[in-house]
């Protein structure tokens, strides 16, 4: 079993499904960052709540590690976890900058 890995700020399955739909049409001519390959007008994109889009599949590998966007690092829906500090995220930590 591999019990051995946590669930550190990976997106659900349901926060992967909960993705927009995006049809390949609306961007086709752009690159998947994830393959590098180029949408096509028929398949079916998903997109990030920052708008950027990806084959599902790709998406749905990236965010079973991470649950950021692997452009923009906007991130999904995270099960926090106990370490959520010092990971190097860089987001929205301006607000809050604690010195305990
Ligand atoms: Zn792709
Ligand atoms: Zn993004």
């Amino acid at each position: 079993m591999h019990s051995s890995k946590r669930a550190r700020a990976a997106a659900t399955t349901d926060a992967i499904d909960g993705l927009v739909q995006v049809p390949g049409a609306s961007r086709s001519g752009e690159d998947c960052p994830v393959c590098l390959h180029t949408f096509s007008a028929g398949e079916t994109l998903r997109a990030m709540p920052c708008a950027h889009a990806f084959h599902y599949d790709c998406i749905s590998q990236w965010l079973c590690r991470n649950a950021i966007c692997p452009i923009c690092r906007h991130q999904l829906l995270v099960i926090p976890d106990d370490d959520k500090e010092a990971k190097g995220e860089h987001q929205n930590q301006n607000q809050r900058r604690r010195m305990t």
